[in-house]
């Protein structure tokens, strides 16, 4: 009997750690393999593409099933139309939040002064889509089309439009709507199973990352770097957390430690839609949230919601302003906050997305492009931590909203807590 079960305890040591541990012990030993190896660790980033490609393929019919069962289940469509306009708030407050406080930490700690800032090359900088364009390319004119292209605020708005006339036709939509859940069903289990590869994932890519970029490329950008990070931990750990605790009433313990599988994962892929799958599952698992809210309220987010891409903005813009020694003017930093809150609906929730949209905002407030150069070299560094904070700022509406609509299982919510001390 002692036997079996100190046999079950080493053959177990690994199954038996909970995922984010794994994943954490992924991502150390991936950074260890990357600053040992160097350049040569690029090979290991196969076992990261695979991660990667298994989880974008879940993206188009999770998303699709998880939303038109989303709005089925809510039946009551006043009431989805309240809690989009809610989470639609939310998310534009949230964001103008994030982004004062990028503009207030490089206001502050002056990146830009002592930076040598010969410019070499120029960035092509990609034409960022105008408000009008994009508002307009949120109707597919295609639905197919949209999910082939990935397109998820097409696919979104098709799917919202579905569920709400499934809603409508009432008993003869029954097997539709029935069909939908199972098939949502089906997607939550398929996404358990590549989550699963996470770990070797996280270890391909942080040993790819930390081999290309090395410790002395990141040294003159080191300010920005840090104010990035420190800014994203003020906005996690003070803001959201803060914003749980006043405006929800409940602890923000177990949505912070709820946070960190989907913000390991942000953080590896630097893509918010694709850690959709990853966030939805934390959201209704960990977090108690319903699964009409989170599968509803997380694929909008993951598109419309960027925390992190808007803070990121606000300090990169004040850095190259410093660097270029334009002074900005209050009716400036009121602009950055306007342009970088309304383009983060349009910014893709995807790697890179965030840099284009970063010219938008150069060219609103006549900052120089060539600023956005400076800081590509280490975009990748800036996507890691951005796409954690614009995952973590789903979450918080998430939480906020299940709470407010009676969609919070508060068991499970405080569950995890305790769930989380004793492994
Ligand atoms: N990579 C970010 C995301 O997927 C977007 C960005 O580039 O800022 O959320």
């Amino acid at each position: 009997m002692k036997k079996t079960t100190l046999g079950q305890g080493r053959t177990g040591f690994w199954s038996g750690l909970s995922l984010w541990k794994k994943i954490l012990v992924g991502m150390v030993l991936g950074i260890i393999a990357g600053a040992v190896m160097g350049p040569d660790a690029e090979m290991f980033k196969p076992i990261g593409t695979l991660f990667i490609n298994a989880i974008k393929m879940l993206i188009v019919p999770l998303v699709f099933c998880s939303l038109v069962v989303g709005v089925t289940s809510m039946q009551d469509t006043r009431k989805m139309g309240r809690i989009g306009l809610k989470s639609m708030l939310l998310y534009l407050c949230t964001t103008a939040v994030a982004i004062s406080i990028g503009l207030g930490l490089a206001t502050l700690f002056t990146p830009g002064n002592g930076m040598n800032m010969t410019i070499t090359e120029q960035l092509a900088a990609e034409e960022a889509p105008s408000l009008v364009e994009t508002l307009l390319a949120l109707v597919p004119q295609n639905p197919i089309g949209a999910m082939a292209a990935g397109n998820i605020l097409q696919i979104i708005v098709f799917a919202l439009g579905l569920g709400i006339a499934l809603t409508l036709c009432g008993e003869k939509a029954d097997p539709a709507i029935k069909l939908f859940e199972s098939l949502a069903e089906g997607m939550y289990k398929l996404t358990e199973l590549i989550m699963k590869l996470a770990p070797y994932g996280v270890f391909g890519l942080m040993a790819w990352v930390a081999g290309k970029y090395g410790l002395e490329v990141l040294l003159p950008l080191f300010k920005v770097i840090a104010l990035v990070y420190i800014g994203s931990l003020i906005h996690i750990v003070v803001f959201c957390s803060g914003v749980i605790k006043v405006v929800g009433r409940l602890s923000p313990i177990p949505y912070l430690k709820g946070l960190i599988n989907p913000a390991i994962v942000a953080y590896t892929t630097t893509s918010s839609s694709g850690t959709l799958p990853a966030t939805i599952k934390a959201a209704r698992e960990e977090m108690g949230v319903s699964s009409g809210i989170s599968s509803f309220v997380l694929p909008l987010g993951a598109t419309i919601n960027m925390d992190g891409t808007a803070l990121y903005q606000g300090v990169c813009a004040v850095f190259i302003a410093q660097a270029f020694g334009v002074d900005l003017a209050a009716s400036d930093y009121i602009l950055i906050i306007m342009t970088a809150t309304l383009g983060s609906i349009g910014t893709a929730g995807v790697p890179g997305a965030g840099l284009i949209m970063l010219s938008l905002v150069l060219t609103t407030v006549g900052l120089p492009l060539e600023g956005l150069a400076i800081v590509a070299g280490i975009d990748r560094i800036l996507d890691m931590a951005r796409t954690s904070v614009n995952v973590c700022g789903d979450l918080m509406v998430a939480v906020l909203l299940g709470k407010s609509e009676n969609e919070l299982d508060e068991t499970v919510y405080n569950r995890t807590t305790t769930a989380a001390n004793s492994v």
